[in-house]
């Protein structure tokens, strides 16, 4: 039988799945080649309780090399850089490495992307150098974040702005208020959420919940658009507003505010939405406007049919996914379903997601806010709740490699 070669590109959420897979079914013939630029995949879910000090940096994050180990697969510590995708070629600016010397292509039979998102900061480009600190890469967030925090100790009444109006952004801010009180640093925090509000797509009970921790938090809240200047955010159109019953607007609303006015900033953290990195627009594979990869309800791309991509980085076609980790997660097993039935000639299966995903909000405290559909709860035990799921993620991964030893 001729050997085939599976190249995994990243190690996002749903290539796990993939590497579990193989580690229970080790195909014949197959040769796995796993591409991560570090050998360990942080999880977002557990950065806001990192910042508030519930958990270590090594709780957040699964090493790579056992599961690869397990899953027979060769690691390649790299980044790709570029994928001919018409000659079945992924590029590297830095050749990879993996003891094996130097390549910067890898001809591949098969391949499965899952290399996430970036952050799209394109409106905050104008901030001065040093000023701003984008939620991703996860790996440069966890090593700049605790020099934000001593730069707060040592600056009286250091401002520090959070960019995004998503449940990153509430919980980045909510996070850094907790850090910079239990520092007992004298910080002013503000959360820049668009026009649209806070939390779109949430329910009202949810977003209220939500409104209330802020407040509590002394977090004021401005709901415009930002644009990066040198010293901070320049807040453009009319600030809309949330009411915050039973008691107490948000300052948007109780203390109106002239059009375009700055907000100084001596740290700007960004929550401000996914962008796709640029060279999968040049690839060759049928791609959105924005870049994103196209794909069908099996997660094959619609223009290369030996290319598979699941998590932020694709685009279904057939309907509309949100970008987070819940669908990336739940779309790994049928992504590595489909990459054996592949191999095999098998007809592949479709990820067929729930009518609605839980979200699990922390609120900086041990205390978080569940929001599932019309229904909203919150408290310690949601907390509790969380913490439960997202250590349980951790350890299924960090299990499934010692399974295989
Ligand atoms: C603060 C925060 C909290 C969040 N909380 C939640 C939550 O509670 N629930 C939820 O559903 N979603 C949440 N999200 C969204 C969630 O993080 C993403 O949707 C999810 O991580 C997407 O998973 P992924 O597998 O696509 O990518 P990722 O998890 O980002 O994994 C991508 C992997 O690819 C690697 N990689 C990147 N570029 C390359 C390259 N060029 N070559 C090779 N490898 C590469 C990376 O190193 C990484 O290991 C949160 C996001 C943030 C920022």
């Amino acid at each position: 039988m001729a050997m085939k070669r599976l190249v995994l590109v990243g190690g996002g959420h749903a290539q796990l799945a993939v590497l579990r897979a193989l580690a229970r079914t080790r195909p014949q013939g197959l040769e796995t080649v796993l591409v991560t630029p570090s050998p360990w995949q942080y999880y977002s879910g557990m950065l806001p309780g990192w910042m508030a000090g519930h958990y270590r940096e090594e709780d957040c994050r699964i090493d790579l090399r056992p599961l690869a180990d397990a899953a027979g697969a060769r690691l390649l510590i790299g980044a790709a850089t570029a994928l001919e995708a018409d000659r079945r070629q992924l590029r590297f600016e830095q050749a990879p490495a993996d003891g094996g010397g130097p390549a910067d292509s890898l001809p591949y039979d098969l391949l499965s992307l899952d290399i996430g998102s970036e952050t799209d900061t394109a409106a905050l480009a104008g901030l001065a150098a040093g000023r701003l600190l984008a939620v991703r890469p996860l790996p440069a967030f966890f090593t700049a974040w605790p020099r934000v925090v001593d730069t707060a100790r040592a600056t009286a009444g250091f401002r520090l702005c959070v960019v995004g109006g998503g449940a990153a952004g509430v919980e980045l801010a909510l996070a850094a208020a907790q850090a910079l009180r239990k520092h007992a640093t004298t910080a002013q925090i503000a959360l820049v959420c668009p026009p649209a509000g806070l939390l779109d797509g949430h329910a009202e009970g949810v977003r209220r919940r939500v409104l209330r921790q802020l407040v509590a938090a002394g977090i004021t809240v401005h709901l415009q658009r930002a644009v990066g200047e040198a010293d901070g955010l320049r807040l453009v159109g009319s600030p809309a507003s949330h009411t915050l019953p039973p008691g107490g607007r948000l300052q948007a609303e109780s203390c109106p505010q002239p059009d375009d006015r700055l907000l100084p900033a001596d740290c700007v953290l960004a929550a401000t939405g996914a962008r796709p990195q640029a060279w999968l627009r040049r690839s060759g594979l049928a791609c959105t406007a924005a870049g994103w990869v196209r794909v069908d309800a099996h997660h094959r791309s619609l223009s290369h049919a030996e290319v598979f991509a699941a998590g932020d980085v694709c685009a279904r076609t057939d309907r509309a996914l949100a970008r987070s980790g819940v669908h990336a997660v739940h779309a790994g097993p049928i992504l590595a379903a489909n990459l054996l039935a592949t191999l095999d000639g098998r007809p592949p299966r479709a990820y067929v997601p729930k009518p609605r995903s839980l979200y699990l909000i922390a609120c900086g405290p041990r205390y978080a806010i569940a929001s599932w559909g019309p229904w909203s709860a919150e408290g310690g035990w949601v907390w509790r709740w969380k913490d439960w799921i997202d250590r349980g993620f951790i350890r299924r991964h960090r299990d499934a490699a010692a399974a295989r030893r």
